[in-house]
């Protein structure tokens, strides 16, 4: 079979060849085994023709060995790769299938009863991805690095969430900085406890593993317990995971029996870096994962349209509350309300520029033109640069919420809640929480005579919206507050949220 590729995760892979490229629950796999199984999916999605063309093809298929063989396999074929957030509703997915207009559908076997109708109905070619993986193998197109490759969907200041598309050039870059900013080897060995349908999986841990020769060690889910195991009786030298895990981590350390405790936290000295993003790490997370684990977690900052863009170093002081310097190859200024520079010690407006930003929003060239100034991306994000570093003070957009790692639009749960048959009103925010980052917290006015409590309203939202997406606090007003203008004012509303104790109205 031959390999030959300009596709620089392909070209490498071969230079790895008999080197483990993933462990997951099925065994190990080789990169000779990626690039062979790859190649057949890529065959089977090509059915004859030259080159997808950057055909959307979805996927839904659980973190490990098959996961990369799909991606690959996508990319080989000249298709754009469409990762499925796995946790994701019916609507939610039928979404992401009709905005994308994907033409093929991989799926999981467990998955294709939720999957196949939502692909029967909008003629999408359905296949259970397990049959691709035997197959004969042809010749494949050449793809160059200005093509489009992935597009991951986030959630923003809009009701419904945006596609990113990436370019592989794009991913290279966003790959490059990290592997050279962290200083990945061949003999390091990661483990995958993230979801791979946002950033962090894929670009941070997958694909800078595999770039480099390393081995990636997957689970199909996060787990606590499942962690530590691999921690304590495994060879990782890697971990990369958002604020949340570690609060998880701490927890199931904290359950643990002392001797079991001691041998747990001896383990985590066999790592040689741990980090943490996606989200604010609170600093009393960072100090008790030190006494834990010895370890001063490396946190970073990045986003799903630009990739990872500032890091604290791999050498030298890592500065609690800070995200540190810009990577090699990132460009990053803070700006005021006009986009013009601020001093050092001003809070301004974080702009990224470089090879690793994405192309576009997919079918959005309103919202691509919109995110954009003079060729800097603007992130939505403030921050300060104090003593050189630089520290995340907040999001310019009160509509947008990070829970668990996951970026989640209050609109879009809003509009959902207000379907409910009994909900006149609503106002959604985030609640700062310890574990979570931020809770998603339900502000509902109800229509006369109508009564409702928190595991009522998620039960029925859970239909439309993924887990993760479903307010855990509710408060019943007879009004929202609003401005003379009539605008329901969001920080009144989590003001409310912070100063009512566990009365009858929050559950
Ligand atoms: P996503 O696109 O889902 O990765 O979300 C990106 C957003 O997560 C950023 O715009 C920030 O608001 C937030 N974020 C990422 N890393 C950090 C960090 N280290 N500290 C605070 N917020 C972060």
């Amino acid at each position: 079979m031959s390999h030959k590729s300009h596709l620089p995760l392909i070209a490498r892979a071969l230079q790895h060849g008999g080197r483990t490229a993933v462990v997951d629950t099925q065994g190990a796999f080789t990169y000779s085994e990626l690039l062979d199984a790859s190649s057949c999916v890529a065959t089977a999605l090509l059915l004859g023709r030259q080159d997808l063309e950057e055909e959307r093809v979805a996927f839904f298929v659980t973190p490990g060995f098959r996961w990369v063989a799909v991606q690959w396999g996508i990319w080989r074929a000249g298709g754009v790769a469409v990762p499925l957030p796995v946790d994701s509703t019916r609507p939610e997915l039928d979404y992401i299938l009709g905005d994308t207009g994907a033409s093929i559908l991989l799926s999981d076997a467990e998955a294709e009863s939720l999957l196949a109708p939502l692909a029967a109905a909008r003629n999408i070619r359905a296949l259970p991805h397990e049959q691709l993986l035997a197959c004969q193998s042809a010749e494949l197109p050449d793809v160059t690095s200005e093509r489009r490759a992935m597009i991951l969907y986030t959630s923003g200041t809009t009701n419904r969430p945006k596609g990113v598309v990436t370019t592989h050039g794009n991913i290279a870059a966003q790959i490059v900085t990290l592997v050279e900013a962290w200083e990945w080897r061949a003999d390091d060995r990661i483990l995958l406890c993230l979801p791979l349908h946002h950033v962090h999986g894929i670009i941070n841990v997958v694909s800078c593993a595999l770039w480099s020769g390393a081995t990636c060690e997957m689970l199909p889910r996060f787990e606590s317990n499942a962690v530590w195991e691999r921690i304590y009786g495994g060879r990782i030298t890697l971990f990369m995971a958002v604020p949340t895990i570690y609060v998880k981590l701490i927890g199931a350390w904290e359950a643990a029996q002392p001797e079991r405790r001691a041998a747990l936290s001896r383990a985590c000295g066999k790592l040689r870096l741990m980090v943490s993003g996606s989200a604010a790490l609170l600093v009393s997370t960072l100090e008790r994962w030190k006494e834990i684990s010895g370890h001063a977690l490396l946190e970073r900052y990045g986003m799903t349209e630009i990739g990872m863009a500032l890091s604290n170093p791999l050498h030298g002081m890592r500065i609690p509350g800070s995200v540190g310097t810009p990577l090699p190859g990132v460009e990053v200024r803070l700006v005021d309300e006009q986009g013009k520079p601020v001093a050092p010690g001003t809070p301004g407006e974080i702009e990224v520029r470089g090879p690793s930003v994405f192309a576009e929003y997919w079918g959005k060239p309103d919202a691509t033109r919109d995110a954009f100034r003079d060729g800097w991306f603007c992130t939505g994000d403030t921050a300060v640069v104090e003593n050189g570093v630089y520290r995340i003070l907040g999001r310019t957009s009160i509509e947008i919420l990070k829970t668990g790692g996951h970026k989640v639009s209050a609109l879009e749960i809003e509009e959902t809640l207000r379907a409910h048959p009994a909900v006149a009103e609503c106002a959604v925010v985030g609640v700062p929480d310890a574990e979570w980052g931020e809770r998603i917290a339900a502000a509902l006015v109800l229509k006369t005579g109508r009564a409702i409590d928190l595991p009522s309203l998620r039960a029925w939202a859970k239909e439309f919206l993924a887990p993760y997406k479903l307010p855990s606090r509710l408060l019943v007003l007879d009004t929202l507050p609003r401005n003379a203008m009539g605008k329901v004012m969001k920080p009144a509303v989590a003001a409310m949220f912070q100063t009512v104790g566990s009365g009858d109205s929050v559950v």
